[in-house]
C-alpha cells in the first residue's frame, strides 16, 4: 500500500488523484490532504479518506476543522506550510498546487529525499535548475503528471538520453486558435477550454498559450534538453499527448484518453500500468491525426515564455510572476484580455538580469515583481 501526499487536494489535479485512489484502496492510500479555502470540500475528502495530516490556510478554518476532528494533525499558515511538507511519513506525494506557492513545499520535500510527482509546473519555471540539482543531491525522484510530459517520459522508456534529437510537445491551441485575439474576449469564454477541464489560472494561461510557454521550460529541465530542441506542435484533439524524435528520424508518440487520471495512475505507480475505466480512444473515430504550427505573433505569451527562456532564470522567474498577478486580475475582471501580455512584456523589459541560488531568492524577487504588476494595474 502507497502512501500518498496531495497538496492540492481540492484542485482539478487533486480531484482526478483521489479519483485514482478511490478506484484502487488496495494500492494508495491518502495520508496528507493540503487545500488552500476550500473548507467545505477538504471535510468530505476528510470524511472518505480518513487522512493523518491535513492543511488549509487559515487559522480561522483550521480551528473549525480542529472542532470537528480532535484527532486529526491539522496545519495552518505559512508556519503550518513549511512543516506538513517536511513530514515525511508518505511514499509518493503530488504536488498540485497553483502558481509558485508550490516552489518551497516541494522544495522541502525533495530536499527530504521523497517521490513527488509534479503536476505545478510553476515550480520548474521558477526553480527548475535548484529543484533538478537538489533532487540529484538528496536522491529524491521526480515524476512528471503533466500529460504532455508524462508522455514524453513514456516515450523515453528504455531509450538513451543522448539519442533524443527532438522533442515534439504537443499543444491543443486553446479556445482562441482559430479566433481573433480582442479585447472582447471574457473571462467565461476564455475558460472555455476545447479539451481538457482543469483549474481557472492554467486554463487561462491554455487560452494565452502561456502554459505552452511553461513547458518548454518544464520539459527543458525533466529532459535535459536544450530548448531548442523542444518545438511545440498544434495538436487540437489533444488524442496525442506528445512525440520524441530520435537521432534516426524515429518518432515515438503516445496517444491516449484525454483524462489526467491516467498520467496521475502513471505517476502514482510508476512504471507499473494501471487498469482503468476511461472510454478507451476509437482510432477509426478519430480518423485523422492534424498538426499545426503556433503563430507567435496571435499568441504573445508564448512568444514572451521564448524570450524569457533566452534571457535566462530571472526573467523566467518575472515571467511567472507577472503572468500569476494578471491572469488573477483578468479572472477578476480588473483588465482586459489583451492586458495579460502587454503587462508581461513590460516587466521583463524592466527586468535586470540576477542570479537566483536559493529558494527565498527566487521568493523575493516574485514577490517584488508581483508587487510592481498590481501597482501597474492600479495605475
Ligand atoms: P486548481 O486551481 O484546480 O487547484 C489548485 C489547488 O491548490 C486547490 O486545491 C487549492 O485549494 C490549492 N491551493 C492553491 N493555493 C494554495 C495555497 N497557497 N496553499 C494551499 N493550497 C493552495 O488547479 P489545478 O489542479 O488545475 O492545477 C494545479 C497545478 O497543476 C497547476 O500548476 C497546473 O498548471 C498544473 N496542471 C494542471 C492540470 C489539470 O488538468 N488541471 C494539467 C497539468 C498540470 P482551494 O481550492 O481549497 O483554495
Amino acid at each position: 500500500m502507497k502512501k500518498v501526499a496531495i497538496f492540492g487536494s481540492t484542485g482539478s489535479i487533486g480531484d482526478s488523484t483521489l479519483n485514482v485512489i478511490r478506484e484502487n484502496p488496495d494500492l494508495f492510500q491518502a495520508v496528507t490532504l493540503v487545500a488552500g479555502k476550500n473548507i467545505q470540500k477538504l471535510m468530505e475528502q476528510i470524511e472518505e479518506f480518513k487522512p493523518q495530516n491535513v492543511y488549509i490556510i487559515s487559522e480561522e478554518n483550521a480551528n473549525k476543522l480542529k472542532e470537528k476532528y480532535p484527532d486529526l494533525n491539522i496545519y495552518c499558515g505559512e508556519d503550518g506550510m513549511e512543516e506538513i511538507s517536511k513530514l515525511t511519513d508518505f511514499d509518493i506525494s503530488v504536488s498540485a498546487l497553483v502558481g509558485i506557492a508550490g516552489l518551497k513545499p516541494t522544495y522541502n520535500m525533495i530536499k527530504n529525499g521523497k517521490t513527488v510527482a509534479l503536476a505545478n509546473k510553476e515550480v520548474l519555471v521558477a526553480g527548475g535548475k535548484l529543484i533538478m540539482e537538489t533532487a540529484k543531491k538528496y536522491n529524491a525522484t521526480l515524476l512528471t503528471v503533466d500529460s504532455e510530459h508524462s508522455a514524453i517520459m513514456q516515450c523515453l522508456q528504455g531509450e538513451q538520453q543522448n539519442k533524443i534529437d527532438k522533442i515534439l510537445l504537443t499543444a491543443s491551441g486553446g479556445p482562441f486558435f482559430d479566433k481573433e485575439i480582442t479585447d472582447d474576449i471574457t473571462v467565461e469564454q476564455a475558460l472555455n477550454h476545447p479539451t481538457w477541464k482543469m483549474g481557472p489560472k492554467v486554463t487561462i494561461d491554455s487560452s494565452t498559450m502561456m502554459n505552452k510557454g511553461f513547458e518548454v521550460i518544464e520539459a527543458k529541465w525533466l529532459f535535459n534538453v536544450e530548448p531548442d530542441q523542444i518545438q511545440v506542435v498544434v495538436h487540437r484533439k489533444s488524442i496525442v499527448h506528445s512525440m520524441v524524435q530520435f537521432v534516426d528520424g524515429t518518432i515515438m508518440a503516445n496517444l491516449g484518453p484525454k483524462s489526467m487520471q491516467v498520467p496521475i495512475a502513471y505517476a502514482l505507480n510508476y512504471p507499473k500500468r494501471l487498469k482503468n475505466n476511461i472510454e478507451k480512444i476509437d482510432l477509426f473515430e478519430i480518423s485523422q491525426l492534424v498538426f499545426e504550427k503556433p503563430n507567435l505573433e496571435k499568441f504573445q505569451c508564448l512568444k514572451l515564455a521564448f524570450e524569457a527562456i533566452e534571457k535566462g532564470h530571472s526573467y523566467q522567474v518575472v515571467l511567472n510572476a507577472a503572468n500569476e498577478v494578471l491572469v488573477d486580475a483578468f479572472l477578476n475582471k480588473k483588465i482586459t484580455y489583451t492586458q495579460i501580455p502587454k503587462g508581461i512584456q513590460k516587466m521583463l523589459d524592466s527586468h535586470k538580469p540576477m542570479e537566483l541560488k536559493t529558494v527565498e531568492e527566487i521568493l523575493e524577487l516574485d514577490k517584488k515583481v508581483k508587487d510592481e504588476t498590481r501597482k501597474m494595474i492600479e495605475d
